[in-house]
């Protein structure tokens, strides 16, 4: 074939080039915890390569599904496609698989500083502060990255757009004050669809799987898009850690991914919907969404100054944050009202969820970058955008008359 296929193509068609010499159409499953040695020389020299990162020799054995198993391979060939990458590395959670990122460029790499560009998810803004994995990390804004950087420094984080508030960081700007040093990208919200963190200098994509690229709400899930030199320091890891994928996860992210352009096209669109209709509603503050910041006119990305949307994505993405003018009284009210927005953590599935960032998803963030306590997160699915309107609609109209009534609890109090 010549020309480059297009990203929906290859969503279908990736990880499957030797299905047709097996003989058979869907994505076959390997569940062997163990697998036969052809002796115990060409066995001991499989669990050596790979337990230091490689890949199962010819002739040899994958010895042991904590060193490599074919079905979740196949999900990693498929997902370093769709990124640009060169290979990809599959974990149990998506917070394992920053863990991994984490130890691969710290002690393991002889650095034990992080620098780390807020707003982050809150569990990996917490990681990162926790101090379990023996890194230090300075938190800091996207052009304050290069004066954070010091000698020790291993890794640079940054998520755009960020998990809750879809703050957008110019990718290729903060490759570029990073220095030498490897940015990693959580692309999770913008997922390969929208955004290749790697064509834009970024040594590594970092997805919850859990969120879109599963989408169906059914798998926990982590992958880290890489090249192969990367790939092999985390596969280390994960070879000696054991935050392992099941393949039974990593069958339904594959066969995710087949639907993953046209979900996010379709979950988009409804999303931009609603967001026009929630800048007129009077019971919101302000709606954040990539390119638009407050309640100005949308589409007119007036969020969007620098261009950095345009230069590093294809879209807007499906999920939105809102200010609620009645504080916490009415975002607490209004995730109690809602029917068909179900109230619960995680994102990206084809059914839509809403949540409180503040007391839930970044609970663990320390109060002075915790989102403030009248932010409702939502994440759009694939229902009728009129109905999901309908629905936001008749939980506004329950709100109390005089809705600037009713302080958040102490512990939700922000800064920001
Ligand atoms: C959910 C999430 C994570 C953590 O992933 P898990 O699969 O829950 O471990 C990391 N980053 C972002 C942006 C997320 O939304």
């Amino acid at each position: 074939m010549t020309a480059p296929l297009h990203p929906d193509t290859v969503a279908v068609h990736s990880g499957r080039s030797d299905l047709q010499g097996l003989g058979v159409h869907a994505l076959p499953i390997d569940l062997s915890t163990t697998n036969p040695l052809p002796d115990i020389e060409r066995g001991g020299e499989s669990y050596e390569a790979m337990a230091t990162g490689g890949r199962p020799p010819a002739d040899g054995s994958m010895v042991y599904a904590r060193l490599w198993n074919p079905t979740v391979a196949r999900f990693e060939e498929a997902l370093a496609e769709l990124e640009h990458a060169e290979a990809s590395v599959a974990f149990a959670s998506g917070m394992a698989a920053m863990t991994a990122v984490i130890l691969a460029h710290g002690a393991a790499a002889g650095k034990r500083h992080v620098v780390a560009v807020r707003p982050l998810y809150g569990g990996t803004d917490h990681l990162l502060g926790s101090g379990l994995l023996g890194v230090e990390t300075t938190y800091c804004e996207p052009d304050e990255v290069a004066s954070s950087i010091r000698p020790d420094t291993g890794l640079v984080v940054v998520e755009t757009p960020a998990n809750p508030t879809l703050d957008i960081a110019d990718i290729a700007a903060v490759v570029a004050q990073a220095g030498g040093v490897p940015v990693v990208v959580d692309n999770t919200f913008a997922t390969p669809v929208l955004q290749n963190p790697i064509d834009l200098g970024a040594a590594m994509s970092l997805h919850s799987a859990t969120k879109y690229l599963g989408g169906h709400g059914d798998v926990i899930a982590g992958v880290v898009a890489c090249s192969e030199q990367t790939a092999e320091a985390l596969r280390r890891v994960r070879a000696v850690t054991g935050g392992l994928l099941h393949p039974l996860g990593a069958y339904l992210l594959h066969r995710g991914l087949t639907t993953l352009p046209v979900r996010m096209r379709a979950q988009q669109e409804s999303a931009r919907r609603i967001v026009q209709w929630l800048i007129d509603r009077p019971e919101v503050a302000e709606v954040w969404y990539p390119g638009l910041r407050s309640k100005g006119s949308y589409p007119g990305l007036d969020g969007d100054q620098h261009g950095i949307l345009e230069r590093q994505m294809r879209g807007t993405g499906a999920m939105i944050a809102m200010r609620m003018r009645g504080g916490f009284a009415a975002a607490s009210a209004v995730t109690s009202a809602t029917e068909l927005f179900t109230h619960a953590v995680s994102l990206g599935g084809v059914d839509s969820l809403i949540q409180h960032p503040a007391a839930l998803t970044h609970r663990p963030v320390p109060p002075e970058a915790r989102p403030a306590a009248d932010v409702l997160r939502l994440s759009i699915g694939l229902e009728n955008a009129d109905d999901l309107i309908a629905d936001l609609a008749r939980a506004f109209a329950a709100l109390p008359a005089d809705e600037t009534a009713g302080a958040a609890p102490e512990e939700l109090h922000a800064v920001r």
